[in-house]
Formats: structure tokens, sequence, C-alpha cells
């Protein structure tokens, strides 16, 4: 495999990964630290692997510095199952209401998982606007009384993100931050948890990443089934069952990619840079290309866009995947294109696009 095989990836995720990583994994493959077998075929008891699962768990939380009064966990089911976890665990039996600041489809649907389990209520919200800005919110919305806020840090199909976090007081805070994790650096002490899919940032699918705070899980609820009480993982190290073994190989070898490039300030230089390139393109169209998100609320991991109809839009789309683009379509359920420049898209990749569309629109124009 070589660099110029490699397709223009800009799918939202599953997502590109780093070269670097795939390469190396490919030659581990069949023979890992002379194993004399892969990291899959490797019993999930065996020292080798242990080794392999606690150093991902080190380099999260010295690349994110994660504090010492917080667990990381690697769980399955996606974040789409801690949209149910964590209201089973935080909100059922506790008498309390949970407030969910909603900002997408993403808080959607998490939101609605939680009122199986208790009361909900939305804090704020940027939907009556299309979900094109992060909503204003100030601790003052709250009683003081909630069992968690939540959040959704980087919205992956409208393309916004928080660029400040806000203060919750003694509620505790918690984030889906599926896709932007380890794309900046972040206070995690501000967080009673964050949780993430590995799948836009950190490696393949089949790995969810939990950071939980020891504080919030004396809290847990006591009567919820054993795989879906974080207790249970805590307790054995994220090793209860069968953990995704190679998804968290993959996951080790992406935080050791981070470190490569420098660690996470320059991973978010990169990163501004990048999806900069792309909205400048934007800006500079004349109104050709639209961008959905307001820009103090614009995400730099999903750029989101318009071009000025349907008709356009498809043929953009059609031309890209010609030219070796792949991933531009918008999302399902809102249409459009959408960029996304996660950690792993090389800068090159996001210069080419660039030039794709101001080609384009030279064309047609
Ligand atoms: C992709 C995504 C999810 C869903 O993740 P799964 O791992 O597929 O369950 C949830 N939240 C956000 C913000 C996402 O981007």
């Amino acid at each position: 495999m070589t660099n110029n095989q490699r397709a223009f990836n800009f799918n939202a995720g599953p997502a590109a990964l780093p070269l670097e990583v795939l390469e190396k994994a490919k030659q581990e493959m069949t023979n890992f630290q002379d194993s004399g077998m892969s990291v899959m075929e490797l019993s999930h008891r065996s020292p080798t692997y242990e080794a392999v699962h606690n150093g991902a768990i080190e380099k999260l939380r010295t690349l994110l510095e994660i504090p010492e009064d917080y667990e990381v966990l690697f769980l399955q089911g996606g974040a789409s199952t801690q949209f149910t976890m964590i209201p089973m665990n935080f909100l059922q039996g506790s008498g309390k209401k949970a407030a969910y600041l909603m900002t997408g489809s993403w808080s959607e649907k998490a939101i609605a998982e939680t009122k199986l389990f208790g009361e909900a209520y939305e804090a704020t919200s940027s939907k009556s606007s299309q979900y094109r800005s992060i909503p204003d919110f100030s601790s003052n919305h709250l009683n003081g009384a909630e069992a968690y806020v939540h959040l959704t840090s980087n919205n992956t199909i409208y393309g916004t993100q928080w660029h400040e976090f806000p203060e919750t007081g003694k509620v505790p805070l918690i984030a889906d931050m599926s896709s932007d994790i380890m794309s900046r650096p972040i206070d995690v002490s501000k967080f009673d948890m964050i949780y993430a899919g590995a799948q836009k940032n950190l490696g393949p699918s089949g790995v969810t990443i939990v950071i939980i705070k020891k504080d919030l899980l004396k809290q847990a609820h006591s009567n919820v089934p054993t795989m879906l009480r974080y207790q249970t993982h805590v307790d054995k190290n994220s090793l209860y069952n069968t953990p995704p073994t190679f998804g968290i190989y993959m996951l080790g070898e992406v935080l050791n990619w981070i470190q490569d490039q420098g660690g996470l300030n320059s991973i978010t230089e990169k990163n501004i840079r990048k999806a900069n390139l792309i909205y400048k393109t934007i800006d500079e169209s004349d109104g050709f290309y639209t961008g959905h998100a307001q820009q103090s609320s614009r995400s730099y991991m999903n750029i989101t866009f318009n071009l000025p109809n349907e008709a356009l839009e498809k043929q953009f789309l059609n031309e890209a995947k010609k030219a070796g683009f792949t991933g531009l379509n918008g999302h399902r359920s809102v249409g459009g294109c959408r960029a996304s420049t996660y950690n792993a898209v090389p800068e090159a990749t996001c210069v080419a696009l660039s030039e794709f569309m101001q080609q384009f629109q030279h064309r047609n124009s």
C-alpha cells in the first residue's frame, strides 16, 4: 500500500485512520510480539494482551491528563448504549430530573432513551434554528437538584461544536464526545463523565471509551443488570467479559500516533488549520457554498455545507466521487454535504478538497 492509493477519506464514522497505524498493524498481524499469533488470537487473560490493554488506558490518561479520581473503561455497544446506561445508573430511583442540552440528533436520541427510566427535560435547545448553533446555557437555568446535565460536545450531523463548556456547579456534567474526543485538550475535571465511541477519532468501531469520576460511581442505582452497571467494569478493569481486544490494540496504536504528532496541543492546531482551509473556501465563494453552522459554533471536525440547489449538490458529490473523494454526503437525515476532518485526515486531503471545491465553483457559476 502506498500513500497515493489512499482515498481522500472524509467519512463521518467509521473514519480515516492514520496510515502509520495501519502499516504497523499489518506488520504485526500474524505474529504479535513474537507470540506466534495475532492480537486477535491472544487470550484476553494473557500477560501479552494485558499489557496492550493497560498500555492503552495509561496512554489515554497521560494524553488527556485524566485526574486520579477518574476511572477509564473500555465498553461495547457504542455511544448509543451509553444513552441507556447513563439513566439506568444515574437517574432511575434518584427522584431527580436529568437536564439535556439539545444540539442535534444525538442529543435527541440520548434524551429519548433517558425518558424510559425517569424524568428528563430540555434545558436549552437550538432545534428551532435547525441546530445551526450551540444554544445559550448557564447554570441559572438549573434548579440545582438535577441528577446530571448531559451535552454532546460535537454535533457530527449538524457540524457544530461547544468551544467553551458550561459550568454546572454541583450538578454532574456528562458529555458525549464521540466525534471530537482527543481532537483538542480538555479539562477533564470539569466533567463527571465523558464517553465516546472510538470510530471517529480513535480507532475502529467496537470500543466505547468511558471516563468516569469515582464520586459519580458512588451515586449509581443498585438495581442495574450486571453488564450495564459501570461498577462491574470498574471492578474488573474492563475485563469482566471478553473485551474488543483488536479495537483496544488499535486504539493504543492511535494514541501512540497522537503522541508522535506532538500530543493534543499540536493535534488541535493542525485540526483548526485543516478545517479552516475548507471554511475559508466556503466563506470566499460569494455564496456559492453556504455553511450550515453559524460561524461562532462551527465544528473543527465536521464541516457541513450546501450548494445553491440540490441538482448542483448531486453533481458536486458525483464529480467529487470520481475525483477520489469519499464520504462527502451529508447525513441521510439532513442532506447537503459534509466533510469530516478528524485527526487522521491528512492536511493534504483537506487542501485537495479545497482546490476541488474552488474548481467546481469555477466550472459551474
Ligand atoms: C456517532 C455518534 C454516536 C453513535 O455512536 P455509536 O458508537 O454508533 O453508537 C453518538 N454520539 C455522537 C456525537 C456521534 O457522533
